[in-house]
Formats: C-alpha cells, sequence, structure tokens
C-alpha cells in the first residue's frame, strides 16, 4: 500500500514538472520571444550548384511586404515580392486613410501604388502568383508556386497579412456573394434603397456603413456588446446619417435566403426575431495568414507568428514576419510598414552576417531567379451590353468567352484584373476574354444575375457553364478554365 503510495506520489511530481515546464516555456516564448534559434549549415558555398535563387523572396504585397520590398531593393539585395492571390492586402479594401504619416488623407489604394511603384523603381520584381507550400527544414528555403514550380530563398519574409474573419452561422458559406460579403466598397452599389446589416463594433464596421450609406435606404450596425470598440472619432460620423442605426447586443443567428439573402434570424436582448433584410455586411475583424507555416514557426495560441524580442525575427533563423501576420496588437498599416522595413533591415543584417555581398550577387547571376516570362499580360477588351457579347461569342466560336465583371470603385476588381491579364496570357489559343463594368452593362448583369464583383463568367458554345467569385491565382484560374476547355 505504501509503495502504491510512493508510486502515485512520484507520478504525480513528475507529471507536475513536465505539465510546469512546458507552462513556463509556453508562457515564456509568448512573452519574450525564443530562447534560442534552429541553424542550419548555411555556408554560401553549398549553394553553388543551385537554380532559381531568391536571395530575398517577400511572401505577400500589402503595406509590410512593399515597404520591406523598398528598403531590401533599395539595398541592392535582389528581392522578390510574391503578390498573393490579394495584391496590396487590406488597404485596397479600405477608402480614405487619415492616419498615414506625412499625409492628411489618401486612399489606401494610393498607398499602395505608390509603394509598389517605389520598390519597382529601386530594382524589386514582382511576381502576380502565390507560394502554396514553404519547407523552412533546410536553407535554401525552398518555396513552391501555385504552378508546382520551385524557387530557393536565402532569407524570406513573411508578410501575409490576415484575412476576414467569418461569422460561423448556418446560412453563411452557402449565401456567401450572394449578399454575404466584407466589402462594402465592391458590393453596396448593388443595393440601392434596400435594407442591409452591417456586423461588428470596430473602426471597420463604421466604414462600412459610411460606404453604404449613399446606396441603402436602411443600414443597421449590429453589435454583439454593449458599446463599440471603434474610435470616438469614427463613432461621431455616424450622427451625420438619420438612415444608419447601431443596435447592440445583438447577434445573427442564421441567414436565410433561397438564392440570395432575404432575412436574417438575430438574438436582440436574448429575444429571437426575423428581420427582412438584403444584405449582410462582416466587419468582424480578421484572423492571421499563418496556414503556410504554422507547423514550422512559433505561433501563438490564436495564430500570430510570435517574433524575437525588438527584432521581426521568427523561430527560424533567416526568416522574418511584418505586418497583421505577427501583430495581434496594433494592426495599423503604419505599424506594418514599419515592421515590414524592418524586417528588412534583420534580412539583410542575416544575410552579410552569412558572406552575403555584392560580390556574391555577381557570381549568382546566372543562378538567380528571373520571374521576368509571368509578367506577360494580355489588356482585356472591354464590353458594353448583351450584344456586344453576342457578337464576341459569333467571332471566337472556337473559344472559351471570360467575362470579368467590375466595378471602378471594386478593390478587389482591381487586385484581381491583372491575375486575369496574366491567366489570359497563357490561354490565348484557347480561351478570350474580355471586361465588363457591371454597373454599365445593366442588361449583361441582370441577364446573368451578377450580384457581386469581382466575378467571372464561363461561356462555351455561348452557354453559362462556370461562374466563379474567388480570388484566384494566376495558375488556379487557368486551372480553372481548363475544366471547360476539356
Ligand atoms: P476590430 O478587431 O477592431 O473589431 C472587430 C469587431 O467585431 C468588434 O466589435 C468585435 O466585437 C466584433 N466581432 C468579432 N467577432 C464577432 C462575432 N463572431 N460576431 C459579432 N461581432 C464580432 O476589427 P476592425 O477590422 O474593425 O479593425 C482592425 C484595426 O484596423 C483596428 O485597429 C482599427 O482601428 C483599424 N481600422 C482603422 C480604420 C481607420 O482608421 N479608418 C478603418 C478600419 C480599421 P467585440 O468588441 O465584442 O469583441
Amino acid at each position: 500500500m505504501r509503495q502504491h503510495r510512493l508510486v502515485l506520489f512520484v507520478a504525480c511530481v513528475a507529471m507536475g514538472i513536465v505539465f510546469g515546464s512546458w507552462f513556463f516555456t509556453k508562457n515564456y516564448i509568448q512573452h519574450y520571444g525564443m530562447p534560442y534559434r534552429l541553424k542550419y549549415d548555411m555556408a554560401l558555398k553549398n549553394i553553388t550548384a543551385q537554380d532559381r535563387i531568391v536571395p530575398l523572396a517577400i511572401i505577400g504585397s500589402g503595406c509590410a511586404g512593399l515597404a520591406a520590398a523598398v528598403y531590401g531593393a533599395r539595398l541592392h539585395i535582389p528581392t522578390v515580392v510574391f503578390e498573393g492571390k490579394k495584391p496590396g492586402g487590406q488597404l485596397t479594401t479600405t477608402t480614405w486613410v487619415e492616419n498615414w504619416p506625412a499625409f492628411e488623407k489618401i486612399l489606401g489604394t494610393d498607398i499602395i501604388l505608390r509603394l509598389k511603384h517605389q520598390a519597382l523603381s529601386f530594382g524589386a520584381r514582382m511576381v502576380p502568383d502565390t507560394i502554396i507550400a514553404i519547407d523552412t527544414k533546410t536553407w535554401p528555403f525552398v518555396l513552391t508556386m501555385d504552378d508546382g514550380s520551385q524557387l530557393y530563398a536565402l532569407s524570406m519574409i513573411i508578410a501575409t497579412g490576415a484575412n476576414p474573419r467569418k461569422l460561423e452561422v448556418p446560412g453563411e458559406d452557402t449565401l456567401w456573394g450572394k449578399g454575404v460579403t466584407t466589402c462594402a466598397i465592391c458590393d453596396a452599389p448593388f443595393y440601392k434603397d434596400g435594407t442591409v446589416v452591417v456586423v461588428g463594433g470596430g473602426d471597420s464596421a463604421i466604414e462600412e456603413a459610411l460606404q453604404l450609406a449613399p446606396y441603402a435606404k436602411h443600414i443597421i450596425i449590429l453589435v454583439r456588446g454593449q458599446s463599440m470598440r471603434a474610435s470616438a472619432a469614427m463613432q461621431d460620423h455616424l450622427s451625420e446619417y438619420a438612415h444608419i442605426e447601431v443596435w447592440f447586443n445583438t447577434r445573427i443567428k442564421e441567414i436565410k435566403g433561397k438564392d440570395h439573402v432575404s432575412s436574417i434570424i438575430i438574438e436582440k436582448n436574448n429575444h429571437e426575431e426575423e428581420l427582412e433584410i438584403n444584405a449582410v455586411f462582416l466587419a468582424i475583424g480578421h484572423v492571421p495568414n499563418t496556414q503556410l507555416i504554422k507547423d514550422q514557426l512559433t505561433c501563438d495560441s490564436n495564430g500570430y507568428i510570435i517574433l524575437d524580442q525588438h527584432t521581426q525575427e521568427t523561430s527560424r533563423q533567416g526568416i522574418f514576419a511584418a505586418g497583421d501576420v505577427a501583430d495581434h496588437r496594433y494592426r495599423q498599416a503604419g505599424v506594418a510598414a514599419g515592421d515590414g522595413i524592418k524586417a528588412a533591415l534583420d534580412a539583410a543584417q542575416f544575410l552579410r552576417e552569412h558572406g552575403f555581398n555584392e560580390d556574391v550577387v555577381g557570381k549568382l547571376k546566372s543562378q538567380l531567379y528571373d520571374p521576368a516570362t509571368l509578367a506577360l499580360k494580355v489588356p482585356l477588351q472591354k464590353i458594353g451590353s448583351v450584344e456586344d457579347f453576342e457578337s464576341l461569342v459569333k467571332n471566337n466560336a472556337e473559344k472559351i468567352v471570360v467575362l470579368d465583371f467590375y466595378t471602378d470603385y471594386c478593390p478587389s476588381c482591381l487586385q484581381m484584373m491583372p491575375v486575369v491579364e496574366a491567366a489570359a496570357a497563357g490561354l490565348l489559343d484557347k480561351a478570350v476574354f474580355a471586361k465588363v463594368n457591371a454597373l454599365e452593362a445593366v442588361d449583361l448583369t441582370k441577364k446573368y444575375a451578377v450580384p457581386t464583383v469581382p466575378m467571372l463568367l464561363v461561356f462555351k458554345d455561348g452557354a453559362l457553364v462556370g461562374r466563379n467569385k474567388d480570388t484566384l491565382t494566376r495558375a488556379q484560374l487557368q486551372a480553372f478554365i481548363h475544366e471547360f476547355i476539356g
């Protein structure tokens, strides 16, 4: 009996030590960063036979990635930015930014265009593609692009940002793009004189409501708690609009509709009711985009990459992170750009410490990855009516016809257009692409029931055979069209 008790006691102590050590290490890393770095054999002599080398690979082209590219390229490090599915990131889905240093007011898209132009002017290369896998077990790090080709990065900055959070309620997925959306600036014109709800209590929710204000006749902001998290300055704007209401203590339980949102079930002050509405605009924050590396880099319990104290270095030597993917606290464009700058300086120091300099660049010249061929794009012809469409089909009888519906004010459409142009360049003999302004070509938009932009419609022999409302990469888009080519 005594022996049993002793064994039990020893087992409890051992478990306590194991659990205590795990708990301490987890909290230590979360608060103080990594206590050590995983090292590889990073001798440059190991890469003499390697081709498709990228000295500085930047994954993501929001303000963090582009600011990093400005610094990396200006330091004469051959720098390649992989723009991803949503080139420009979250800033391109906002309108006026009033707190970007040195500008009293500037459009989010302008910040991105200026940063991109600046990075290109120093020699950074932009690739309109997505990295689908990263292997950090060996050095150079192996990057796989969505067309399956591989590249070898000497240093890397993860600037993949964050994606809009979803409500996870019944009806949300099936009605996504059919009245459930996260982009008022894209879809507000489709809800002229409609009743819409915006979900969320932060600055984004107010911004969405302000975007909708010139179009919808009634806008209800649904806040789950008793107060809004948005800044006082943003909340002040709401008082200028009599048709915007804020309902507190209200949650959506279900989104209903057949082909399009028609109503929602809400729980308001512990009471359920059905509300007839035309659209649900979600603005409930973001989740970090760390799927690519979450098993290889140390992340916190919410999925954000953990950085070494005061630097942008991750738990892997030579890999840095910048912007919302590693920042759950500030989430500001200016901070993300600052992080990008720090990450580029950290990457430059890392490369220098491993013997990388302009002589080495000269020696590696023929082995460096050259993305020039991917830059090929075919500008899309614009059509404006059903009649135009019919003659396009007639003149291209042997080809698949692809229509890209957009509006001038839709940032995701601007993001998508270069990807569509790049896909069109690779399908010249099989498909013909055209763009359609959804607000101008009203007859076409109505005939094919386009409720959201961007939207791609695919036609074979004049008949509609496919629809896509998701943002796709060049390779994914080409694969999607190939399904109809047969
Ligand atoms: P925030 O994280 O600030 O706000 C998210 C909101 O969504 C909160 O009110 C939260 O509620 C609510 N929410 C979260 N999950 C749910 C759910 N499941 N159901 C209902 N409500 C939910 O995100 P934002 O995107 O608004 O802002 C992010 C950052 O960007 C902030 O720092 C913001 O200041 C900045 N920003 C600045 C702008 C500007 O200056 N013009 C414009 C837009 C954003 P709760 O409060 O109860 O947690």
